[in-house]
């Protein structure tokens, strides 16, 4: 396959590269630092410099071509204010959906986050972060896209353990990014997951065998 990570430079994201590369995909990391090329390829990926923020989506869905699936890996970070939520968690997984339909893509899989099914409504700036996810999901989800909503609960470093806990509504916990990503490389491989939105912690279940269970 050959896939397109917004927000290559992302630590989720770049584990997914690896997995990917690992299989022998092609990937292509959508990173918006020059400087951030070499890590890229370091990774086995190749990389498009292009700012989530900035690009218009025509410059965006150029980027895309000849792909066969999106991946929304970006964030506004956690040092970031409220309007960034608005502008990356929300407006740049936007502007992924409606570049991948310009360029004819059709499989779209979102790094979303738990929480997002009844966000707060308070101004906290974690409150908006999890209300611009949800309306970015929200609008994936009425598209005619081939969507997978992948909703992890909190991240955490060091290896992954290939098991999980996954389902459509699953207690709060960490996981590991580097099971994340897995979880990631094994749904764009799956067209059984689309349609689905999954929850995803840390678990004992094998992450094949936690997935057939959710499309069973
Ligand atoms: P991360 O390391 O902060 O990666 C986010 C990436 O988005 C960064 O590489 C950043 O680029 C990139 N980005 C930001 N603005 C951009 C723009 N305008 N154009 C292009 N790229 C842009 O995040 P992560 O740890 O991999 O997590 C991935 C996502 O999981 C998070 O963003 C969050 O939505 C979600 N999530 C997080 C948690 C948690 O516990 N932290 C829990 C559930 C879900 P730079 O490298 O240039 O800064």
């Amino acid at each position: 396959m050959d896939i397109r990570i917004a927000g290559g430079h992302g630590q989720v994201a770049r584990l997914l590269a690896r997995h990917l590369s690992a299989i022998d995909d092609t990937v292509h990391g959508i990173i918006r630092s020059a400087d951030q090329v070499g890590d890229i390829e370091a990774d086995g990926a190749q990389a498009i410099v292009l700012d989530l923020e900035s690009a218009t989506t025509a410059e965006l869905a150029e980027a895309l071509r000849g792909a066969d699936a999106v991946v929304f890996a970006a964030g506004a970070g956690a040092g970031s204010g409220a309007e960034r939520k608005w502008t990356v968690d929300h407006g740049g997984a936007a502007k992924l959906r409606e570049a991948a339909v310009a360029a004819g893509v059709s499989r779209y899989v979102m790094v979303s986050s738990m929480g997002t099914d009844d966000p707060p409504t308070d101004d906290e700036v974690f409150s908006v972060y999890l209300r611009a996810k949800a309306r970015a999901d929200e609008e994936l989800m009425a598209s005619d896209l081939e969507w997978t909503v992948v909703r992890p609960g909190r991240l955490e470093d060091g290896p992954g353990t290939g098991a999980v806990t996954l389902g459509r509504h699953v207690d709060r916990g960490g996981i590991p990014r580097d099971d994340v990503a897995a979880v990631l490389a094994a749904c764009l491989h799956d067209d059984r997951t689309i349609g689905h939105v999954l929850e995803v912690v840390g678990g004992e279940i094998p992450i094949t065998t936690a997935l057939d269970a959710l499309v069973s």
